[in-house]
């Protein structure tokens, strides 16, 4: 089994498991505006990302022991001893990737602290205006 379709089948299982239990993906709507099902993009390299924008939905999947610790979630290396780590910006969730994506979980995770700085500017500017508002 090559890693890719260890990840797949990885991603597979996540996906079969949130679908079943009604979990929708945060944000995204179909064209008739009904919440998305999830669902496995081989070529997409945030599949973990989509899930870890509902806290919920990671949580189940870490509860129910669907998410493997020793396995690189971005690439499907195995094994891997989780000596390196990718912190995803929304929840500061931690996720054990393999030695070469970690230079890439640097990256990509400076593309998503583009999120992270937003709300460190918006956070302030609504307590402001919540504090302007009282008055
Ligand atoms: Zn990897």
């Amino acid at each position: 089994m090559t890693n890719k379709e260890r990840l797949l089948a990885y991603q597979t299982s996540l996906v079969n498991a949130l679908n079943e239990n009604s979990f929708k993906i945060t944000g995204i709507f179909s064209h008739d505006g009904q919440p998305r099902k999830y669902y496995v993009n081989p070529e997409s390299t945030n599949f973990m990302m989509m899930i870890t924008d509902d806290y919920d939905a990671y949580e189940f999947l870490e509860k129910n022991g669907y998410l493997k610790k020793d396995m690189c979630q971005f690439c499907g290396e195995y094994p891997i001893d989780g000596t390196f780590k990718f912190t995803e910006p929304s929840y500061g969730i931690k996720l054990n990737i393999c030695s070469s994506c970690h230079p890439q979980g640097i990256s990509s995770s400076s593309n998503f602290q583009n999120k992270g700085c937003m709300l460190v500017f918006i956070i302030p500017i609504l307590l402001g205006l919540s504090l302007l508002l009282m008055f």
